[in-house]
């Protein structure tokens, strides 16, 4: 097969646009009618095209002769024609023109000019490209390399002026990605101590968080070229052609080492493969991540004689990737980019108002505090916004109003997101949140809780308490388990206590107590009702069922009121925790609110003892 010329599809266009702009050449400026008219009465018109409405025709040549038969040069050409609309059943101008001598043409109705023609062949046009390009694509192996390379959708940039100024609050992401940077810029000493540096890292965060900036900033510090393409690019590509594009990707990344490889939106391609998903249709994106894989695999970060290449992609789905991309050796390592809290936004607003002139009536620790759950990207866009109405209005600085006005735009778009702004809801879900974890801490549980938050999480959750056991265990004692399950109801306990009824928001928490409760009766034995035996089994690790006991009608209800009677021992045992340390409740509430996470010196106060 012929290898077509990566821009042969441009020619049409450039036809097209010549034969416009010949068009164009012919119309020359603008007249009105009465000037035409007056124009011809005062013999100064030589010679007109009459089509339709429209009249072109040329002026003559200061001090040319009546039957100067000539033709103009071009250059005179260009300034002497002239187009004018002529009013419908204009009957005038005709014997006008012939009175003062004009040469007249008429172009009939049917002739139609050639525009009309490329009109018509264009949608043929475009149908002929289409066509080749899946030939392009379906065919051999040079058509989709040609092809591949035509979009030129591998983005290389070098001199990345993004650095890690420009991406705030979120200093846990950028910690973890320093690292990164030095493994860039000092390859010799990674290699000397002989040490592995990790191959692939993904950013996980909502979208609009910074993730596509953090991976040019990391490549802007490092002083590295960014070599980019987008996943979600390739699920409109046929078959064979995504392949070869990470196939050139990789190459081109080996080849202009050190740099960083970046794909973006990386669930778009590396969507879990398997069944569920219709057959066919998803060839190519199954084409597209085998070859992902492949290149992963035979990819050295420290290759020999080149400088490093790290690979960064980025998601805001990691639930829906495919497990074998998160394998050790490919993405192995995950670095969460969340949502910034109240610290964060200041930041955020900082770096995005550098170069916006700011009334001093505006205060951003205020314009923070009113916007929790926006992400960068959202606070980004609510200071254009208020850059914006303050432009509309004519002024030359940024006033508070601006950005009041501004957040109920953006807000607008957020629909969904808006809620988390909703006071009562967040109000509840810091009780909630604070309530896990004063019971995991005067429950007996034994774990150590580091951070509360109600910032709104990437996976569904409106807020979160993280507790980590205080050692390794292997082994939990029924006592235990018993802790674990008051931990897990704290957040409904105190939804209860404080506004008289529970809400929607704990049923994940309900899921998890009522699983370890099945698990105590059922399979550890740990309930005195039932006993010392072991009713249900695990599915064993090849997939077959463990064989349960078969249990008569009366054990299972006995089974199921022993589950229900654990859950409500701990909601009872969280509720009277809760009521204990009520103070306590409302001051972690008070300040939670107002700082949206706790952790370190200032969760602990509360916890002390
Ligand atoms: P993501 O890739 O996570 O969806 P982007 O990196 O595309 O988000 O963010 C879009 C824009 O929002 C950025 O170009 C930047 O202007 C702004 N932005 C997002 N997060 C931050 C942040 N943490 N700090 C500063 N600006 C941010
Ligand atoms: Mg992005
Ligand atoms: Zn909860």
């Amino acid at each position: 097969m012929p290898k077509i010329p990566r821009w042969w599809w441009i020619l049409p266009l450039v036809l097209i646009a010549l034969f416009a702009s010949l068009q164009l050449q012919g119309t020359g400026r603008e007249m009105r009618y009465d000037e035409l008219l007056a124009k011809v009465r005062a013999g100064e018109v030589r010679s007109v095209v009459l089509d339709g409405q429209t009249v072109r025709g040329e002026l003559r040549v200061d001090g040319e002769s009546d039957d100067a038969a000539r033709p103009a040069r071009p250059s005179e050409r260009h300034q002497t024609t002239f187009t004018t609309a002529r009013p419908v059943d204009d009957d005038r101008l005709v014997p006008l023109l012939e009175e003062h001598g004009v040469r007249i043409r008429v172009i009939p109705k049917s002739d139609g000019s050639w525009m009309t023609w490329i009109w018509l062949l264009l949608p043929l046009l475009l149908l002929l490209s289409l066509f080749a390009r899946m030939q392009a694509g379906a065919g051999g192996a040079p058509g989709a390399m040609a092809f591949g390379k035509s979009k030129g959708k591998i983005f290389t940039q070098r001199d990345i002026s993004v650095n890690f100024d420009d991406v705030a609050g979120v200093d846990e992401a950028k910690a973890e990605l320093r690292e990164v940077i030095d493994f860039l810029k000092n390859p010799d000493k990674y290699r000397a101590l002989g040490a592995r540096i990790p191959k692939g890292i993904l950013l996980v965060g909502p979208p609009g968080t910074g993730k596509t900036l953090l991976a040019r900033a990391v490549a802007g510090e490092a002083r590295v070229p960014f070599i980019s393409i987008s996943g979600s690019e390739f699920v409109e590509m046929f078959v064979g052609v995504g392949a070869a594009r990470v196939r050139d990707l990789f190459e081109q990344a080996t080849q202009t080492a050190p740099a960083i490889v970046f794909i973006d939106e990386l669930d778009a391609l590396g969507r879990a493969r398997g069944p569920g998903n219709m057959p066919g249709s998803n060839e190519e994106r199954e084409q597209t991540l085998n070859q992902l894989l492949v290149e992963l695999d035979g990819f050295e970060p420290l290759g020999e004689g080149r400088g490093v290449v790290v690979i960064l992609a980025a998601t805001n789905r990691p639930e829906v990737l495919d497990p074998a991309l998160l394998r050790a050796g490919r993405f192995d390592r995950q670095v969460v980019v969340d949502r910034p809290d109240r610290i964060g936004r200041r930041m955020i607003l900082g770096v995005h108002t550098r170069k916006v002139p700011l009334d001093p009536s505006v205060d951003l620790e205020v314009v923070a505090q009113r916007t929790p759950g926006f992400a960068g990207a959202d606070l980004a866009n609510l200071v254009n916004e208020a850059a914006l109405r303050a432009a509309r209005e004519g002024r030359d600085v940024v006033i508070m109003d601006d950005f009041s006005h501004a957040q109920d735009r953006v807000l607008a778009g957020l629909e969904q997101r808006s809620k988390l702004i909703d006071e009562e809801e967040r109000k509840r879900v810091a009780y909630h949140e604070c309530g896990h974890a004063l019971a995991a801490r005067f429950g007996g549980s034994g774990t150590k809780v580091h951070k509360v938050s109600i910032v709104p999480r990437s996976v569904g959750a409106l807020g979160f308490t993280m507790q980590l056991p205080e050692r390794e265990r292997r082994l939990f004692t029924r006592s235990q388990l018993e802790a674990q399950m008051v931990a897990l109801v704290g957040g409904r306990a105190a939804e209860e206590l404080v506004f008289g009824e529970a809400s929607t928001g704990a049923a994940d928490d309900l899921r998890k107590v009522t699983d370890l409760a099945r698990a105590m009766v059922l399979e550890h034995g740990l309930s005195e009702a039932v006993g010392p035996v072991s009713i249900e089994r695990r599915t064993t690790y090849l997939g077959g069922l463990g064989g349960g006991v078969e249990v008569g009608g009366k054990t299972a209800d006995l089974a199921d009121a022993e589950v229900r009677r654990l859950v409500d021992e701990a909601l009872r045992r969280a509720r009277n925790i809760l009521e204990t340390h009520r103070e306590r409740l409302e001051r972690m509430v008070e300040v939670l609110l107002e700082t949206e996470v706790l952790e370190g010196d200032a969760l602990d106060e509360f916890l002390q003892a």
